[in-house]
């Protein structure tokens, strides 16, 4: 059996009353809220999916980036979004985070990047499955829902291989207050013929629009990491999906003025259906 560990550790005083509060308030022992805290923190039991601001705000061209993505990491090393100004495609593999400006290649990028949107996770497949028959993205979709136990709950969604082809588009960088759908007017579109590579995204329950893209939002991104974007269309070889059932979430907002001040009280669904899909 592992040996616990014990643990000398240093408290800031105003930390350390809080957690004498909340022991007087639970009747807990100290140690078992930290233990509690830290599971939450690094437990293999992350069921969370993240996000800062709402694709609403996107769409009212509240694009300035806020968090940066040294702080994005530390809520997933999964995920997608975009950079200040709408500039590029964002995809989290791996803990990497690469960005795909309107030339279609893909960039790392510093942790000191910041982001107006971005979904993220930390990945851990629940469910995987291989499919080597070819499918278009209606089909592989399908074979998607069909390993999710309920559409009203979050799912990140990875899928690997090879592909016959794919479809993605990248937004170029905007003026500032420029929404989302007419940066996506006219948007560079990229195609990739038989190429090897990953699709990052999340599935997000119909209730949730305005939050996110309600349905399928997938990115992708070459195995050599090279080149991607946000994907329109594509048909597949040998893939594996792989899914992460998420059933919490935790919206960050961002602290900009212009996000505090924006009317987010419109209704998108339709525009955003069509720029996103
Ligand atoms: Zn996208």
């Amino acid at each position: 059996m592992p040996k616990h560990l014990t643990l000398r550790v240093h408290l800031p005083p105003a930390l350390a009353q809080q957690l004498g509060a909340r022991r007087k308030q639970t009747g807990q022992t100290l140690s078992a809220i930290i233990i509690q805290a830290l599971e939450r923190l690094l437990g293999d039991e992350d069921q969370t999916v993240f996000q800062t601001s709402t694709v609403n705000a996107l769409m009212e061209g509240v694009s300035t980036g806020d968090m940066t993505m040294g702080e994005l990491k530390t809520h997933g090393d999964f995920g997608l979004g975009t950079f200040d100004g709408l500039d590029g495609e964002m995809i989290e593999l791996d803990g990497k985070v690469f960005q795909v400006r309107a030339d279609g290649h893909a960039h790392p990028v510093e942790d000191s990047a910041r982001t107006p949107f971005a979904t993220v996770s930390f990945f851990k497949a629940d469910e995987s499955a291989r499919v080597d028959r070819p499918c278009d993205q209606p089909a592989m979709l399908a074979a998607v829902a069909a390993m999710l136990p309920s559409q009203n709950i979050f799912h990140a969604v990875r899928i690997e291989g090879r592909f016959a082809y794919v479809k993605t588009r990248a937004v170029a960088k905007q003026d500032k207050s420029v929404g989302l759908e007419d940066a996506a007017r006219g948007e560079p579109i990229f195609e990739f013929r038989d190429v090897e590579g990953t699709v990052v995204g999340f599935f997000t329950p119909d209730y949730l629009r305005g939050v996110n893209v309600p349905g399928y939002h997938l990115h992708f991104i070459t195995a050599d990491r090279s080149a991607g974007g946000h994907m329109l269309d594509c048909r597949t070889r040998d893939v594996t999906i792989k899914i992460h059932h998420t059933p919490e979430f935790e919206l960050g907002t961002p602290g900009t003025e212009e996000f505090l001040q924006a009317d987010l009280s419109r209704d998108h669904t339709a525009a955003i259906t069509k720029v996103e899909h």
